[in-house]
């Protein structure tokens, strides 16, 4: 291999990287060291604000194989054509800990797909979990301090946590998940993945269909015990990632969809965009509709993962949103917390850069580059406004071939709606009683493990909740606690 000169950022060869410009070998330094400055400015620098949820995660790339056309339910270019391959890359992440937290934690996991299409970036940005602990955003920042650490002593508080479940019984389905078998997966590889999510596709009708997505590990479940967790290093589901694609083991998942047409969607007996809640498989069968594999690790952590951005709001045609509430505040938080993480431009680095032309009158901002990245991003001279009388000359303009149909809402009326009479506590019961004897043993064990730390009040409400899912439920954790 030929010798690379070592150089600044701006390209010039370095001639010492070992010692500082000093007045004198016991002198102190000059101000002639710019160096030296430009390496400890940008060394301070190194660092963008962790995510405040899902900061600890890893990704890589590969691909989407479509084994059947949704031509009928979308114009999504990606769902088209059987064997249609579409580049994806997919970030695995913990929720509550920060970066230096351990990938065992009893949480869910984040389970968030780029599908890079020819008509841009599709993000389905889910967990491993069906469903969450909330069906109103305004909850959120309450409901993640709770599960953070105590901001006094900064340790676990698993008082904390239950007290924000008493008082939220929409969060029972989700804890009965999380403190299942299934609360500490063994790898990222051995999760399934949901957009969680009600989200929708239409098609050249104009008809628009609710639609569920769910990604069946191909490696089967695997989970660790508590126990079991406590033995492992802190980055092992990074490492048994990595190590996985670099043994050319590349893990996949089978892809289906649940389907719903926005007729049945109005008598359902369940709130279809009540993310507490899932479709029962029985009411909307799964239907495959491909693979997804992950076959390439990233070269830079950093550049890549860390600065990857996903966003519920990237929707390509064909594909839209739903009523779902938590959906709606997501669509704005995910993309207003990489404008302050990362900066405005943040599409433009090459993790997040659609794979296809991106023509706009967007303009400048910190790092707005051209060519940035995979080069298609480009800050047009000339009119940077529109409309203009440029069109035809290469100056992008709006195509309302792409129109979305219409979102209908019969008879709303806008105002603060309390969920508290929704029925919470059935489907929790549905999983507690489709659970062998070792897994309800397990599921309450580690509830009374928590539980036993609040105080009686805390273990009344929650008790009761249980009880109302299924009174073998409660009384099994009432004789541990
Ligand atoms: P089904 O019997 O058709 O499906 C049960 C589902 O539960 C399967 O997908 C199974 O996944 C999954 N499951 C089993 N154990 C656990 C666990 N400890 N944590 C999370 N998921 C688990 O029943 P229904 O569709 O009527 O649903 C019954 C209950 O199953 C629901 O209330 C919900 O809690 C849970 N569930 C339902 C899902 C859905 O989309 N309908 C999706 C996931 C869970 P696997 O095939 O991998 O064993």
């Amino acid at each position: 291999m030929s010798k690379i000169d070592l150089t600044t950022s701006a390209g010039a060869p370095v001639a010492d990287d070992n010692n500082s410009i000093s007045v004198g070998p016991r002198g102190p330094l000059t101000f002639d060291n710019h160096y030296l400055f430009e390496k400890l400015a940008h060394f301070n620098r190194e660092r963008v604000p962790e995510r405040v949820v899902h900061a600890r995660g890893t990704g890589a790339y590969g691909h989407f194989t479509l084994s059947k056309s949704l031509s009928e339910y979308s114009v999504a270019d990606f769902l088209q054509k059987v064997g249609d391959k579409t580049e994806v890359f997919l970030r695995f992440s913990t929720v509550g800990g920060g970066q230096d937290s351990s990938d065992y934690a009893r949480d869910p996991r984040g389970f968030a797909v780029k599908f890079y299409t020819r008509q841009g970036n599709y993000d389905v940005v889910g967990n491993n979990t069906p469903v969450f602990f909330l069906n109103d955003p305004i909850k959120f920042p309450d409901f993640i301090h709770s599960q953070k650490k105590n901001p006094q002593t900064n340790l676990p508080d698993p008082a904390a946590a239950y007290e924000f479940w008493a008082n939220h019984p929409q969060s029972l389905h989700q804890m009965t998940i999380l403190m299942s078998d299934r609360g500490i997966p063994l790898s990222y590889r051995h999760v399934h993945g949901f957009s969680s999510h009600t989200l929708s596709l239409w098609n050249d009708k104009g008809e628009r269909y609710w639609v569920k997505w769910h990604f069946k590990t191909n490696q089967g479940i695997k989970t660790l015990t508590d126990e079991e967790a406590a033995k492992q290093p802190p980055f092992g589901a990074q490492k048994d990632l990595v190590d996985a694609i670099n043994r050319g083991e590349f893990p996949s998942w089978t892809v289906k969809i649940q389907i719903m047409t926005q007729q049945q969607a109005e008598t359902y007996h369940i709130n279809p965009f009540d993310l507490t809640k899932v479709w029962p498989h029985k009411d909307y069968p799964l239907i495959e509709i491909g693979q997804l594999e992950l076959n390439r690790n990233v070269q830079n952590y950093f550049a890549e993962t860390e600065q990857s951005a996903f966003a519920p709001s990237n929707l390509v045609p064909g594909t839209g949103g739903s009523p779902d509430k938590m959906l709606q505040a997501r669509m704005l938080a995910y993309q207003d917390a990489h404008r302050y993480r990362v900066g405005v431009n943040h599409n433009q680095l090459p993790v997040n850069a659609p794979r296809c032309p991106v023509n706009h009158y967007q303009r400048d901002g910190a790092a707005a580059g051209c060519p940035f990245g995979h080069g298609n991003q480009v800050q047009t001279s000339g009119a940077n406004y529109y409309p203009n009388d440029r069109a035809g000359q290469g100056y992008p303009e709006p195509n309302p071939a792409y129109r979305e149909p219409p979102m209908v809402l019969s008879n709303a009326v806008v105002d603060r709606y309390d969920q508290l009479s929704e029925d919470y506590y059935s489907q929790a019961g549905d999983l507690f009683r489709l659970m062998s004897a070792d897994q309800k043993s397990q599921l309450t064990r580690n509830i009374a493990g928590g539980l036993s730390q609040a105080n009686a009040s805390i273990q009344e409400r929650m008790l009761g909740y249980l009880h109302k899912a299924d009174p073998e439920y409660a009384a099994m954790v009432k004789a541990l606690l």
